[in-house]
Parts: C-alpha cells; structure tokens; sequence
C-alpha cells in the first residue's frame, strides 16, 4: 500500500494532522513509537473508575480553541466540552475571584474601588494591542509602558498582570516572557464563553476519535519508532523503521522540534534553521494528582496561587464521570526551572510545599486521599519567551521539499497545547496546499 503522507509521531499534532489530511482524501501512515497514541495529551485509565490526563489539561479559550474550530470546520463535528468556571486566587488564607472577566472584575477583592476603575482603561488597551508589535517586547517592559500611559499602577494590578501572564504563558520568568503573546491569549479568552475547558470523557475521548478519522482513511501503527528519514536531492524519499523502508514523498515529523536531528542529520539545514530549532526551551514543572475519598470542593475553575505560582483544578468538577461516583480527583501544577525536574531532592522540595499549600487550602486535605502520584517533566514545548515567539520558531513547512513539522514547538500563534492544535492547522493546510493547488478553507 503506498501513502500520501507519512506522520511521525502519534501525539495530539499528528493524530490532529492526520485527521485532517485523511478527511481531505489522503491516504495516511502515521507512526508511532510507543504502545500508546496522543503523547502527552493522553488520559489514562488510573486505579479503580479514575481517568487522568497529564496533569491539568484544560482546553485554553473554548469555542474559539483551535481544536474546537478544527474539530467543527475540519473535521464537521461538534467537539464536546465542558466550560470552566470562574478562576480563584488563594492568597492570605482566602480564596477571592479572580478579576479575569467582568464578573471576576466586579466582585473581586484584590481590587479596591479606585484599582476597579483604574484598571478598565489598562484593560481597553491590552485588548487593542497589535500582537505582532509586541512579540518582542517582554511582561515587565509591557508593563512600564502602560504605566507611562496611564501613570504608576498599583502593586495589586501589577501583581496579577505579572500572575496572568504567568497563567498564559505557563512560565514564572516573567522578565523573559513575550507580551505579544501573552495578550494574544487574553485577547482570544475574551471573545470565548469561557477561558478554559475540558472535553467529556477526558483526552482518551478526543484522541479516540482521531484514531477512527485516520483509519477510515489511512493506518497508524504503535511500537513503530522512526529511525531517520531519507533525503535525496533535498527531497523527501520516505522513512526507515528498523530494517524497514517505507516510501512517501510527503513526511511530517509531529514530534518535538528538538528532536529533529535524531531522523535528520543536522547538515540538511540551513545554519539559521540549526540554531533556531536547537535552542527552544520547554516549560517544565512538577504536578501531583490525587484521587479524594470525597467531594472537598465544589470549584469548577482553575485556583491559582501567586507564591509560588501554581494552578490546580478539580478535573471531575467539571466531568464528573472521570471518577468512581462520590469521589474526587484533584490535581495540581507548579512551573519550575529545567534542572528541578531531573532531581529528585528538588523535586521532593516542591513536592512537600505544594501539599503544605494543599492543606492550607483545604483543612484536613491530607486525610482525604486515598491515592496520589507526582509527575515532573515537559510540559509545553517552547515556552513563549521573546526569544522564541512565534516569529522565531521553525515553520511548519521545512527547508526540505516534502518535509513538514507539527507540534507545539513550531512557530505558530499560540501558548501551550494550543500551539500543536494550531500547528496541526498550519500543517495540513501546507501540505494540502502543496498538493492540489487548492485551497484548504479555514
Ligand atoms: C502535565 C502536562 C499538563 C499540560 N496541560 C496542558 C493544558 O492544560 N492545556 C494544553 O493545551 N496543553 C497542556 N499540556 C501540553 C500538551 O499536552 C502538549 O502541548 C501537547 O500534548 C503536545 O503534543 P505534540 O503532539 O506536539 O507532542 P507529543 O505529545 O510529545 O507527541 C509526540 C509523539 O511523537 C512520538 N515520537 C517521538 N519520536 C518518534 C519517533 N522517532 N518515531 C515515532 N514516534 C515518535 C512520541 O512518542 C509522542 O507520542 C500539558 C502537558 C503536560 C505534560
């Protein structure tokens, strides 16, 4: 059997690519290296009536999400999502709304009356700025130049500024962090009924049904680990599975950008292309994930803490079939720097504050487990610095003729999964376009 594409990489940015290539009539490949198909999107079957995703794994901007569109205009069906309830900031032994929407910005606390007024025009402004113009421009250099407009702002508003790029861009150095991006996401929350939401079912829902879109059309194949991918005439000729030749013209390699030399030697590239992709910086972090012999929490948005910054969310708020009935499940995320995740003193550190959160939060937290893991490593693949934005990552379409990425550490628009769903987009309509000379409607 031949195929129009190969797809290296079974995570959520293949199984989206592939979804979309097979419903415009292509014959598909996709590979994947491990037992298991979405990567770290998935959702695993945990103890007894538990599903669990990697840590928090929310849906950024609901309806207006690039896997929602993608699902709706791409592949004609309704994704279905639950919206996230309003976000809460535990700070000085209380929990206070969060001042991320209007309602939030009324009732909220963190605010006194004149901070309330004070912030509507900052407000305005945040939400007219040209995002390109600021990619480069980072949170704190942002945030003198609204105080050149609008004169000193108060320490409660610089502080959630600070607290809400963190949030977008999943990162606390926020001397690095690009406004450009981080606005983007505000604007695009604003437009959506909701910040944040969670497909029914979990991940294992979304990724299931990818599988079944890529087989009506195609095959995917797990335990299959590319091992490089031929070029010739800087063409793309196909694949090699251990002993194993698969022809294509078409690759896409969905899978992280710095794993891009393991299939491709370096000297295919252009010396920009080289150092571009070699030194994009994922988020990193510790979570925890705990099964509640009970109901301790009725929240069904994100809670934040400031210090240190941390989001967590009671997924089953939200679904409450991902667990046995009655019970709960909990999880909780704090962004760290790249050497705490491969050190396990560091992480126990992180790991014994945040339940000293946990118990702060909620009194007697410690007696109502009944199970708990704690996980640390990647989270997104390209933190949104303001020296890998959009403009500074490598495009989804190489260098190379044939050769195509997706995943979310492409330059894309976009934080987080939001970049590989966006990413998917880019991708297919690349190929697709390459192909047939038409065009892909978005
Ligand atoms: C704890 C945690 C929490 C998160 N929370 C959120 C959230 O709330 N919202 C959100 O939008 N995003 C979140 N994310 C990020 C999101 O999960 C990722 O951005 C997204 O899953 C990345 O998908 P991907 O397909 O680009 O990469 P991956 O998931 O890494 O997929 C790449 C795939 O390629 C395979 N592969 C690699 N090399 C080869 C090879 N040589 N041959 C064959 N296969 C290969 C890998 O096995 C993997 O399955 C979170 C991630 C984590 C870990």
């Amino acid at each position: 059997m031949s195929f129009d594409t190969i797809i290296v990489g079974g995570g959520i940015a293949g199984l989206l690519t592939g979804a979309i290539l097979a419903k415009n009539g292509q014959k598909i490949l996709l590979l994947e290296k491990s037992s298991m198909l979405g990567g770290r999107s998935n959702s695993i079957e945990y103890k007894k009536g538990y599903i669990v995703d990697f840590g928090i794994h929310l849906i950024r901007y609901s309806t207006k999400s690039s896997i929602y569109k993608i699902f709706k205009k791409q592949l004609g069906e309704k994704l279905d999502i639950i919206n996230c309830g309003d976000i809460k900031l535990f700070q000085d032994g209380a929990f206070h709304d969060f001042p991320l929407s209007m309602r939030g910005l009324a009732s909220t606390d963190i605010f006194n009356d004149e901070e309330k007024k004070a912030f509507g025009p900052i407000l305005v402004d945040i939400l007219k700025l040209k995002v390109n113009d600021y990619l480069d421009v980072s949170v704190p250099d942002y945030i003198k130049e609204l105080e050149d407009k609008h004169g000193k702002l108060s320490q409660p508003i610089k502080d959630f500024l600070v607290v809400v790029a963190n949030l977008m861009c999943v990162s606390t150095k926020t001397e690095m962090l690009s406004s450009g991006e981080f606005v983007d996401g505000i604007k695009t929350g604003s437009k959506a009924p909701s910040g944040t939401s969670y497909p029914r079912g979990g991940w294992k829902a979304i990724i299931e049904r990818l599988i079944e879109i890529i087989k009506e059309n195609g095959e995917i194949r797990t335990k299959s680990k590319v091992d490089s991918v031929k070029i010739e005439n800087n063409e793309i000729r196909g694949v090699n599975v251990g002993s194993e030749f698969i022809e294509a013209n078409t690759v896409i390699l969905a899978i992280p950008s710095k794993s891009i030399f393991d299939l491709i030697p370096e000297s295919n590239f252009s010396p920009e292309f080289v150092k571009m992709t070699e030194n994009i910086i994922p988020t990193v972090g510790v979570f925890m994930d705990f099964g509640l012999k009970e109901k301790i929490s009725d929240h069904d948005g994100t809670i934040l803490t400031r210090k240190p910054f941390t989001m967590s969310v009671f997924a089953s708020n939200l679904d409450e079939k991902i667990v046995p009935e009655g019970e709960q499940i909990y999880t909780i995320f704090q962004p760290t720097e790249l050497d705490v995740i491969s050190d396990k003193e560091k992480i126990k550190q992180v790991k014994d504050n945040l339940m000293n959160i946990l118990n702060e939060m909620y009194p007697d937290f410690s007696n109502k487990i009944i199970w708990h893991r704690t996980s640390a490593g990647i989270v997104d693949g390209a933190v949104p610095f303001i020296t890998q934005h959009r403009n500074l990552r490598p495009k989804v379409k190489s260098e190379i003729e044939g050769l195509y990425f997706a995943g979310d550490s492409y330059g894309v628009p976009g934080t987080g999964g939001e970049i590989a769903h966006t990413s998917a987009l880019f991708c297919a309509k690349a190929i697709f376009e390459d192909r047939t000379k038409l065009e892909l409607l978005t």
